[in-house]
């Protein structure tokens, strides 16, 4: 609960460790685990041993901190004594390396954003532990920033990122009520970009250009990408910003900034929107063509802003979202060991090479699979976006009940009105369309408990102990009011019919649930060069892709298959949809892109096939957004 004068979150996000993996996303956190996400400091010295975050000599910005945020949330999720001590390293020198005057970090620089970083992850590591340590070390940090930000104010990636401080600031607020911490909160939001006044009037509605934001004006707006043009068309900033309205409405209870949250979200989506659910940011906006990329940063932020929208306004259609990005633009941009990523993904993505690519701003690997393509930011950062996730899928609400805010098989220990509770939810979502969650009190005990109902969930089916409750409504969240007891289950049924949505130049895509789907286009993997216990890769098409759908939502037939243990793999997908096609000879690709999807409908000579599509994610070359063809 959110202390006074603060506005009340709708829901709040159950501390670390109240939610554990089972199923199929247990399997791909273990994945994470025993890839890159286990092992990074083993062989990026970035985040090695002489990281300045454990006293070294190496780097001291803002990698060790983007490393802590996902390794902290992933090694108490999964109860892992080899991750905990990896991360406990991190910590400790951090707690006990507290300056007199309470600053934190490494001695070697001042600012204030790569700590932004560090917070989260500390706040989260006493949620797990209640470690007595992080509650005095982060009130002396924020006195000292209190002090400190008049004559040292934010400037360039702090300026735009001061929600995330804020958040933290929220955090500890709730649990000492020292009201400085309010007016820290008010600083940070008057030093900090003035996102809500971007969004209100928004100019950038165009893919942005070097000149245009004056990237490489060493003295002017653009700063060599530090100025204010640069950082407000930034992918990242911007999906970090995502929450910025949310957050500070905490601080205003106007309902005027909880609409800042849809305003931000709907430009976006308008000027810069994909058919995989991000916004283009190669690595600034680029506009509507499902041959732009989305940078890694980005995907995990934006679902960490969604996550915590989610919280404060309750709204069923973020939930939608976030679950439309944890599981087609996060996976699909990771090889399926989680070995290697990319730092841009593409909706239509028919080449992964050195070959030109029409980013923005980012440089020529950015596509490649690797351990850092283009800038090991992601690299670091990567971590937080499924152990977040797996953290938001159940919430507590405000009037003290359970919510089921996205869907994935977990159990949550927890309280409820006093009494302990558990839940087992076991489900293949979003592969299937059956929820059945078992709800356990320690006693009989009365509390509410929400489902969120997606916006395509029409016709969903609620049933308790096998009565049918109440039609849910779409795009709501259902609320059953009863007294639990132990054995009592709950099951929703989703139907997943596939569904055609629209994007750029009027192509289609094709989306069943939560899931958007993809032409998978052959692969052929190229070892580029060996980065130590991982590789670099490139990986060229081998089979044509050039095709236009005939779409007819009753003519898409589904075939499902056993949930592998690499759950987005292609091999034996868990689903695939099969549907009517014909190639169109006159789209082409240019150096490894696609060329922009030809405005539909369009015409084709060629024969029909029926051609089979994969989850997005699956694809690792893939079209998605197709042209469509007259019938
Ligand atoms: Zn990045």
């Amino acid at each position: 609960m959110n202390r006074k004068p603060l506005a009340s979150n709708a829901f709040y996000i159950l501390p670390l460790g109240s939610i554990r993996p089972t199923g199929w996303l247990r399997d791909q956190l273990l994945i994470q685990t025993n890839g890159l996400g286990g092992h990074l400091d083993e062989t990026w010295p970035d985040v090695g041993p002489n990281s300045g975050w454990l006293g070294g000599t190496g780097e001291s910005w803002e990698r060790g901190p983007y490393f802590l945020d996902g390794l902290v949330p992933l090694a108490y999720q999964l109860d892992d004594a080899r991750l905990k001590a990896k991360a406990q390293k991190f910590i400790d020198w951090t707690l006990e390396h507290q300056a007199a005057n309470g600053m934190i970090g490494p001695r070697s620089n001042d600012d204030w954003w790569p700590r932004m970083v560090m917070l989260k992850a500390l706040a989260q590591y006493e949620e797990a532990t209640g470690d007595p340590r992080v509650i005095p070390v982060l009130s002396r940090y924020f006195s000292y920033q209190l002090e400190n930000l008049p004559r040292r104010p934010l400037r360039d990636w702090g300026k735009f990122r001061w929600q995330d401080n804020a958040l933290v600031a929220i955090w500890l607020y709730n649990r000492t009520g020292d009201a400085k911490l309010i007016e820290l909160v008010r600083l940070l939001h008057s030093q900090g970009h003035d996102w809500q006044k971007q969004y209100a009037d928004f100019k950038f509605t165009a893919p942005v250009t070097p000149e245009a934001i004056k990237l490489n004006d060493a003295g002017g707006l653009g700063g060599g990408g530090l100025g204010d043009l640069a950082l407000s068309t930034h992918g990242v900033n911007n999906g970090q910003a995502l929450k910025a309205a949310p957050v500070w409405s905490l601080v205003t209870n106007s309902d005027e900034d909880r609409r800042g949250f849809g305003l931000m979200l709907a430009a976006l989506d308008k000027y810069h929107g994909l058919p995989n659910g991000m916004f283009s940011c190669d690595e600034h906006f680029a506009g509507r063509n499902p041959s732009q990329g989305s940078e890694l940063c980005t995907v995990v932020e934006t679902m960490f802003s969604l996550e915590e929208s989610l919280a404060v306004l309750g709204d069923a259609a973020i939930g939608d979202r976030l679950e439309k990005l944890a599981f087609n633009a996060l996976p699909g941009t990771f090889t399926d060991d989680m070995w290697a990523h990319q730092y841009n993904q593409e909706s239509n993505q028919v080449e992964v090479s050195l070959h030109r690519k029409p980013w923005t701003t980012d440089g020529p690997e950015s596509n490649l699979f690797g351990l850092e393509p283009n800038f090991g930011c992601c690299t670091a950062n990567f971590h937080q976006g499924w152990p977040k996730f797996t953290a938001s899928l159940w919430m507590a609400s405000s009037d003290d009940g359970l919510v089921a805010a996205a869907y994935s098989p977990c159990e949550v220990r927890t309280r409820v009105r006093g009494t302990a509770v558990t839940v087992a939810e076991e489900t293949e979502y979003p592969f299937r369309g059956t929820v059945r969650i078992r709800v356990n009190p320690a006693t009989e005990s009365a509390f509410p408990l929400r489902l969120r109902i997606p916006e395509w969930a029409e016709g969903a089916v609620l049933n308790v102990n096998g009565q049918a409750e109440e039609a849910p409504v779409k795009g709501t969240f259902a609320k059953i009011e009863r007294k639990w007891k132990r054995g009592d289950v709950v099951e929703l049924k989703m139907p997943l019919r596939p569904r055609v949505s629209r994007g750029f130049n009027d192509s289609v895509s094709i989306e069943r649930g939560s899931l958007v789907f993809s032409f998978p286009i052959g692969e052929d993997w190229v070892k580029l060069r060996d980065r130590g216990m991982t590789a670099d890769w490139q990986v060229f098409p081998s089979s044509q892709w050039n095709y236009a759908l005939a779409v007819d939502e009753q003519a898409i037939d589904v075939r499902e298959a056993t949930v592998g243990k690499v759950p987005f793999a292609l091999k034996d997908a868990p689903v695939k949809l099969e549907l009517e096609a014909r190639k169109l000879p006159s789209w082409r690709a240019v150096d490894g892109v696609a060329d922009p999807v030809p405005q539909s409908p369009v015409s084709s000579e060629e024969p029909k096939e029926r051609i089979a599509l994969a989850p997005y994610a699956a694809a690792k070359l893939r079209i998605t957004a197709f042209p469509e063809v007259k019938a």
